[in-house]
This record gives C-alpha cells, sequence and structure tokens, in this order.
C-alpha cells in the first residue's frame, strides 16, 4: 500500500492514499499457480543437471589425479630400473676389468638390486607397468631377464678364471644393455605420451563442463529465476489485492480502509489540516433483500458504490467496512467542505434509482436512500476508533432522525 504525497495548488502538501493495487483476480491466480509450477519444474531440472554434471566433474577430478599418480609411479619405476641396467653393466665391465672380489660383490649386489625392482614393479599390480612389461612391440620383461642371465654369466666366468667367455659374456652383456635400454627409454615416452594424452582429454571434458554449468545457471537466470521472481511478486501483488479488496463492490475492504484512514490520520498529526470520517448505512436494506431478493440487494451496494466514486474526490479514500455499512475518510477537508461533499453524495443516492430486472426479466428502478454519521475533525489528538464511535453516533442519530439524512458532529 502507498502513500501519494504531493503539493496542492498553494504549495501545500496534499494527501492522496494511492488506489489499492489494481491486479488480477482469483482465476488468475491459479493460472499464476501452474505458471509457478512449471518454472519450479524448469528449476529443478536445471538443478540436477547442475548437479549431474558437478559429480562428473569430480569423477574427472579424481582421475586426472589418478592417472597422475600412475605416470608418477610408472616414471620412478621405468627410470629407476633403466639406470639399474646401466649400473649392472658398468659394475660388470669393472669386475672383468679388475677380477678382484670386491668389484665381484659389487656386481652381485647391483644384480640382486636390479633383481629385486624388477620383482617388485612386476607385483606392484600396476596394469600400466604390466603392459609395458609385457608388450610385444619392447618385450622388456625377456629383455631384462636374458640382461640379468648375461651379468651373471660375465661374474660366473670371471670368477671361475675363464677370460675369454667372460669377455664375450661382457659384450653380449652389453649389446643386451644397449636394446633393453633403447627399449625403455621408448616404452617409457611411448607411455607418457599416452597418460598425458588421456589426462589433456580429462581437462577438455572438465572444461566443457564448466561451461555447461554456466550456462545453464544463465539459462536459469534468464529463463526461470527472472520470470520466476516476477510471477512471485505478481502473486504477491494478487494476494495483497484480495486481502485488501472487497469483491463484490471493487474497493477497499475494512482492513484496507482503516489502513488507510490511520495513514490519513498519520498525515494529519503532521499537518494539521482538518479532515472527515464518515460512516454510513444504507436505509432499510433488509427489506430491499427481503421485497426483492438478495441479487438485486447486491446490484443496489454495487450501484451505491459506482455513485460514491462518481460524487466524491479522487483524493478520498472509501471502503466496504460491513454488509451495507461503508466509511469515507476525507482529508484536508474542513467540516463545512465535509458536510457539503456528502449532502451532495447523499442527494445523488436519494434520486439515482438503481436500474434492475424483474423476475420476467423487465427493467426496473428501485429508489433507495442511506443515512451519514460525520466526525469532522480541526484539531487535537484522536485514535481512529475514537472517531468511528463518534460518527456511528452520529449514524445512529440520522437512523433516529427519519434516516435519508447526514449528522456531523466537529470536534
Ligand atoms: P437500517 O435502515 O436501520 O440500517 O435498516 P437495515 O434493514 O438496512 O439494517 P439491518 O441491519 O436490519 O439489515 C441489513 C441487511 O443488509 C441485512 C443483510 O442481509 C443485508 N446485507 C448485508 N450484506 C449484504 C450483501 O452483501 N448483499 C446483500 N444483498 N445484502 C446484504
Ligand atoms: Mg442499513
Ligand atoms: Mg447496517
Amino acid at each position: 500500500m502507498t502513500q501519494d504525497i504531493d503539493n496542492d495548488k498553494r504549495g501545500r502538501k496534499k494527501f492522496s492514499p494511492a488506489s489499492l493495487v489494481p491486479a488480477p483476480m482469483g482465476p488468475e491466480l491459479m493460472k499464476k499457480d501452474d505458471k509457478l509450477q512449471s518454472l519450479t519444474r524448469a528449476y529443478v531440472t536445471a538443478f540436477s543437471i547442475i548437479a549431474a554434471i558437478s559429480i562428473f566433474g569430480h569423477v574427472v577430478t579424481a582421475h586426472i589425479t589418478s592417472r597422475q599418480r600412475d605416470n608418477a609411479n610408472v616414471t620412478f619405476r621405468i627410470t629407476n630400473l633403466r639406470s639399474l641396467v646401466d649400473e649392472v653393466a658398468s659394475q660388470a665391465s669393472t669386475f672383468r676389468a679388475t677380477g678382484n672380489s670386491f668389484d665381484d660383490s659389487l656386481l652381485g649386489s647391483d644384480i640382486n638390486e636390479l633383481q629385486q625392482k624388477f620383482i617388485e614393479a612386476e607385483a606392484s599390480g600396476n596394469d600400466d607397468i604390466d603392459r609395458i612389461f609385457h608388450d610385444s612391440r619392447y618385450l622388456i620383461s625377456k629383455s631384462l631377464k636374458i640382461f640379468v642371465q648375461r651379468a651373471n654369466d660375465v661374474g660366473r666366468y670371471e670368477r671361475t678364471g675363464h677370460p675369454d667367455q667372460a669377455t664375450a659374456s661382457l659384450k653380449a652383456l652389453t649389446d643386451q644393455q644397449r636394446i633393453l635400454g633403447l627399449n625403455l627409454d621408448q616404452a617409457l615416452r611411448q607411455y607418457r605420451t599416452h597418460v598425458i594424452g588421456e589426462i589433456d582429454r580429462a581437462y577438455s571434458l572438465q572444461l566443457y563442463g564448466v561451461l555447461i554449468i554456466l550456462l545453464t545457471l544463465l539459462l536459469e537466470m534468464t529463463f526461470i529465476f527472472r520470470p520466476l521472481v516476477k510471477n512471485l511478486a505478481e502473486y504477491h501483488r494478487s494476494i495483497l489485492h484480495l486481502a485488501l479488496t472487497d469483491m463484490l463492490t471493487g474497493i477497499n475492504n475494512r482492513r484496507a480502509f482503516m489502513q488507510l484512514a490511520r495513514i490519513g490520520l498519520a498525515y494529519y498529526k503532521r499537518h494539521k489540516t482538518p479532515f472527515a470520517l464518515v460512516i454510513m448505512d444504507l436505509d432499510h436494506f433488509k427489506a430491499v433483500n427481503d421485497t426483492y431478493g438478495h441479487k438485486v440487494g447486491d446490484l443496489v451496494l454495487q450501484h451505491y458504490t459506482s455513485l460514491m466514486k462518481k460524487t466524491l474526490r479522487a483524493n478520498d479514500t472509501l471502503g466496504r467496512i460491513g454488509g451495507e455499512e461503508f466509511a469515507i475518510f476525507l482529508p484536508q477537508t474542513s467540516p463545512e467542505e465535509a458536510l457539503a461533499v456528502i449532502e451532495r453524495f447523499r442527494k445523488c443516492v436519494a434520486s439515482t434509482p438503481c436500474p434492475y430486472k424483474d423476475a420476467d426479466g423487465m427493467p426496473q428502478n428501485l429508489s433507495y436512500s442511506s443515512s451519514f454519521g460525520i466526525v469532522a475533525v480541526t484539531q487535537g489528538t484522536w485514535a481512529l476508533d475514537e472517531l468511528i464511535v463518534k460518527a456511528d453516533e452520529q449514524l445512529y442519530k440520522a437512523k433516529d432522525g427519519g434516516r435519508n439524512c447526514a449528522i456531523m458532529t466537529k470536534v
């Protein structure tokens, strides 16, 4: 609910409670409900897409990490084997050259370490290592076994005093070292190219995932959030409208009228401009219902409201506060002006019959009247309830005084 405060011709601030939210009525609310439901469904779908891609992204990240770990592990083991192979070949050559037992034992421990590392690598359960060892292009496993055998041959022939065989075995060992070294290098290079390609593809997948999430969020913002928020705002306005409007006459209901009257009263407290509060009641309305039926009674209430809207000023606040009881708040109005405005309206009601159709469908006119209780405030501090009681008292006097009249009290 809002309150418009403009300046009037004389530069004074003018009070004008804005008409209450002009929003669609009940059936419209149901349509909105449907739209809200489909927007909510779309929101849930978008949310599920984002959740699924996030989970997928997590799986891809885990895969990347695992492949990086594999890569480091395989590279370490193969490089280690590669340097042990060189170590064994070099030590075999030294032992052949010196023939002393110290170099013999060094060769033995180098061969042992190579075998040990080879067994460890094979037993590591790493599929990549397994594949490298048994790849038919490199035959690493087989080559390594031959290499170890040659190294043992060099040691054995040297130890048992067969220098020619030892030299021949050393030559065979060096050849095998070259082949094995080349194969290990190549197998490792090939493996790393393969793993890095795999990791790159996973990174691309991750990037696509992020892009899809961003796109989904963008679409969600544009086609779900914005309309959702807009719909909720409209929904809220409609509900507010239903809560504050009298459905039969379309004017403020009691709750809305009271709120607006309180705003008017606050304005009076600040600016000390006079105002009037009017309570009015249709005369002998029960008889209208009893004689012409409830439907005609409703027509009269609507007719009365339309006359009220035509006769009163735009600044005046109207409300239906009971069955056939209405109220008006006249802001910035002197007692004389208030009485004149109400008199004009009273006469208008009394002289303008309500058109309706009788049981035979024939157009008819129904004359009716209403009585008014006015409280005109020019000074003092008042609570709204006190003023309503005072206006009501004047209304009773008007009824007692024969109806179709307005009684005013000034405070
Ligand atoms: P008085 O001049 O003393 O006010 O007499 P009255 O007959 O108008 O007053 P009373 O309180 O006896 O009757 C009010 C009637 O207003 C009774 C009720 O059925 C009727 N009424 C209240 N609300 C509605 C409505 O929304 N539509 C119709 N058709 N009648 C209504
Ligand atoms: Mg009445
Ligand atoms: Mg009444």
